[in-house]
């Protein structure tokens, strides 16, 4: 396909494709993928898009897989931006909408990033995939592992959900359960990997998760007719979709499907875990590890993020803002949110929605804005979070 090399988010340097690669061999930061964009636009057209079928492999020329018979789905992606009059009327916005990412296979949208990277995987040939998981990553990796017929090994917190473990072992990986942190449970596969002869599918950390999630990008666009919402709110942990989305717009400016305009990216974290609220607030670029990381919103219990200057940076560089919640405000707003538009939200989805209403009161967004919430996985998965 278009596929043509993968590039330093850092110092720029170019890794060819078709190698099994991490992280940049010279200075050890995050690649991205690139695509020869032009020839891409000839075949991927508004035109052509009206035809194919709503999962985010309708954008295969901007996905990395070069053959069709290595892509591991179930169908993933597609997800209702559904608009949100009810919770918008209680909150005070006329034009709020929710991107409902809990319909994804496994419950959230860690399944966009595992279709990428595990057909990726799939394709240069590994066997073995390893992943540190605060919870929904493990489970996605877990199932699109079990349908490619790869081993896969899940290092998980002790006091991660139930339903995260239940479902990685009912999907056949081998589950390790750390006494510690998603940083914790990388270091032990780092330690481990080489000897295992595991390929490490850590988000940021493998080129490919991230193309996986770029799509949620693509799909608002294409959900509002090829304009860009004002305000994007996303809660963040390794901040992969945001910075992916940011990435999709590049993209589709270069292809001509939109113009320079950008929305506001709000990054939302919990209050017992906001290492990018408090790099945002202090003006650095890089964030300190967070210390005694604590939230019942798993998603977002990552104290520290490779990927952290790529999130600051389009924060930034696009005018929006940083800002954390509590647990406890998460709890309310699930209810809020599943009362007012009968969305079961995960904490980290209803995260979003506090923000939104605290960026109100602060004067940070106008009532009739375009806002975009995202809902990033089922409340299902967090059973014990309302108990
Ligand atoms: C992983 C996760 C997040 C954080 O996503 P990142 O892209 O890593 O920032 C948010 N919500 C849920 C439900 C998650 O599983
Ligand atoms: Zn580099």
């Amino acid at each position: 396909m278009f596929l043509t090399h993968l590039e330093c988010t850092a110092c720029n340097a170019r890794h060819e494709k078709g190698l099994l690669l991490n992280l940049c061999t010279a200075c050890g930061k995050p690649l991205y993928p690139r695509y020869d964009l032009e020839r891409a636009a000839h075949s991927l057209t508004k035109a052509a898009l009206k035809d194919r079928d709503f999962t985010l492999w309708r954008y295969r020329e901007v996905l990395p897989v070069e053959h069709d018979e290595n892509i591991v789905t179930f169908g993933e992606g597609g997800t209702p931006l559904l608009p949100a009059k009810r919770l918008g009327a209680k909150l005070g916005f006329a034009n709020l909408y929710i991107k409902d990412e809990g319909q994804n296979p496994t419950q959230s949208f860690k399944a966009r990033g595992m279709t990428a990277a595990i057909s990726m995987a799939k394709e240069l040939g590994v066997k073995k995939v390893a992943v540190p998981t605060a919870g929904n990553a493990g489970g996605a990796m877990a199932a699109y592992a079990a349908r490619a017929g790869m081993e896969a090994h899940v290092f998980m917190p002790r006091d991660t959900p139930s339903a995260n473990r239940i479902e990685c072992e009912q999907t056949g990986a081998f589950v390790t359960l750390i006494d510690g942190l998603i940083t914790d449970c990388a270091a032990e596969i780092g330690r481990r990997k080489a000897d295992e002869g595991w390929f490490e599918v850590s988000t940021l950390r493998e080129p490919y998760r991230v193309e996986g999630k770029k799509t949620m990008g693509y799909e608002i666009a294409e959900q509002f007719d090829w304009t860009l919402p004002d305000v994007i709110v996303y809660p963040t942990g390794g901040g992969t979709g945001l910075v992916g989305m940011w990435k999709a717009f590049e993209e589709m400016e270069a292809m001509g499907f939109i113009g320079s305009k950008r929305p506001r990216m709000v990054s939302v974290q919990a209050a017992g875990c906001a290492p990018i609220v408090r790099a945002f607030e202090n003006g650095e670029r890089f964030a300190a590890e967070f210390p005694n990381a604590h939230t019942g919103a798993s998603g977002l219990r990552v104290p520290r993020a490779i990927g952290d200057f790529l999130i600051l940076d389009a924060v930034r560089a696009s005018g929006g803002t940083a800002l954390a919640v509590t647990d406890d405000e998460m709890r309310e707003a699930v209810k809020e949110m599943g009362m007012a538009e009968g969305i079961f939200a995960a904490p980290e989805g209803a995260a979003c929605a506090v923000a939104i209403r605290k960026m109100l009161e602060a004067g940070q967004v106008g009532a009739d804005e375009r806002i975009v919430l995202f809902n990033t996985g089922s409340g299902v998965k967090y059973l014990e979070f309302f108990q």
